[in-house]
């Protein structure tokens, strides 16, 4: 990766609502949670879709550009298209984060494209009513750079949480395995270099992690689960609330080519063979649960129903989360 993509600036969102039509379109509501979607990047992660899923042939990706492209690819220069954005939950009068993407000022020598950002994504949380003191709990669904960034920030020369109030649940497992201490070798080589230490490190230290393993019930209607095989920890967030159904799958799919090759891996899966096993049975019983499967990275309306579709899935039908349209 270059910083040529971010820099270039076309498809770059941090600061802007998604389209004219403000707010309306950037919230749902399922049983009694209300979901908001939260950008902080849309665009390039220079990678061709080759480079990216590795295993899906190029004719999946020719046959779905008429309808992939802008939103998930950019079919002129075949590259991959994806978001970084956080959904922000109140459900029982509590505000939860899910995922905090890349952060300001990180020092990312591995990722050019996500160092030294200067987003204006805590204005954008403060635009829709949250202040860095109300979130009561942040949910890290893995411990990825770009998903744990907004959990600091740089006070002087010190990272410090940047919800002082929060609690930070983190997959045990993932802490376990990103801690610099335990020696791990992860296939990212060095790509989550500095991650630990100035996203995860300090928010630890300051007491306000909870650890979990398995599962961790927050509150009536959301529970957290081990979903293993992208990270050791990797975890999806069921909802449950009245009728309504939905998960959270983090980064068991990138793109939603994924859903109609469900056996295709990102180059960035740990485990392989659990990765594939995983998410067939996460999107398994979102079919079942008539679940709304709501991905870290899609751009467009951001999430998606699914079906069956023989042995593979198919989509249904796609969320009214409004789709980035470069228009600020
Ligand atoms: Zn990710």
């Amino acid at each position: 990766m270059t910083d040529t993509a971010y820099t270039r600036g076309t498809r770059m969102v941090p600061g802007k609502p998604p389209n004219s039509l403000g707010l309306r379109m950037e919230q749902i509501q399922l049983g009694n949670i209300t979901i908001t979607r939260v950008w902080e990047y849309f665009g390039s992660v220079e990678m061709t879709p080759a480079t990216f899923f590795p295993e899906i042939p190029k004719g999946v990706w020719d046959d779905g550009a008429s309808w992939l492209s802008p939103h998930f690819l950019d079919s002129e220069t075949d590259i991959v298209n994806s978001a970084i954005q956080t959904w922000v939950l109140r459900s029982g009068g509590k505000t939860i984060l899910v995922d905090t993407g890349v952060g300001n000022h990180k020092e990312r020598p591995y990722a050019p494209v996500w160092s030294r950002l200067e987003t204006g994504f805590l204005a954008d949380l403060a635009r829709i009513g949250v202040a860095p003191e109300d979130v009561d709990i942040v949910i890290n669904t893995h411990l990825h750079i770009d998903h744990v960034g907004w959990n600091t920030y740089l006070d002087g020369r010190s990272w410090v949480p940047t919800f002082p109030n929060a609690t930070y649940l983190m997959p045990k497992n993932d802490f376990d395995f990103w801690n610099p201490e335990n020696g791990h070798k992860p296939l990212l080589g060095r790509g989550n270099q500095n991650v630990f230490e100035d996203s995860v490190a300090p928010v630890h230290e300051a007491g306000q992690t909870l650890l979990w393993e398995t599962s961790h019930q927050i509150d009536a209607d959301l529970r957290l689960d081990a979903a293993p095989g992208h990270t050791p920890g990797s975890s999806v967030l069921t909802l449950a609330s009245g009728t309504d159904r939905a998960v959270f799958v983090g980064d068991l799919l990138h793109n939603p080519v994924q859903i109609l090759e469900p056996d295709a891996n990102s180059c960035f899966c740990e485990n392989p063979a659990e990765a594939r096993a995983t998410r067939r049975q996460v999107l398994g019983r979102a079919v079942d649960d008539n679940a709304l499967v709501i991905p870290a990275h899609l751009g467009g309306h951001g999430a998606a129903e699914v079906v069956r579709d023989g042995d593979k899935f198919a989509i249904k039908g796609w969320a009214p989360f409004a789709p980035y349209t470069g228009q600020g």
